[in-house]
């Protein structure tokens, strides 16, 4: 048997695009797991402070999901505010606690 092997010369990447695709695709991991596979791997990661490590090491991940949970949020035609711990469009105004990082997220709290 034969296989090809491919050399990527010259191949290089930064840190940050490297992040930013990480980023995507553990975004896509979650939601796909979720949907397909029924595993919800966010419930695995949010026992202890795995979850938030994440969203904090992972800018790029937080903003990725951040933005599918806010769609997600927005098709249920729930009410949702901006996340004052990691920023996003995440907090559900109902259950006032934040999708993303689980962050209670107070109304009349001032900044
Ligand atoms: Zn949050």
């Amino acid at each position: 048997m034969a296989f090809h092997t491919t050399k990527l010369h010259g191949f290089r990447m930064d840190e940050k695009t490297a992040k930013a695709i990480l980023g995507k695709m553990l975004s896509f991991i979650f939601v796909f797991a979720k949907a397909e596979l029924k595993q919800d791997f966010e419930k695995d990661f949010k026992v202890d402070d795995t979850w938030l490590m994440l969203l904090e090491e992972c800018y790029e991940f937080a903003e990725e999901h951040g933005a599918r949970i806010s769609t997600q949020l927005s098709e249920l035609d729930l009410p949702t505010g901006t996340c004052p711990a990691c920023g996003q469009e995440t907090v559900d105004l109902i259950s006032e606690m934040c999708a993303l990082c689980g962050h209670l997220y107070k109304t009349d709290e001032d900044d």
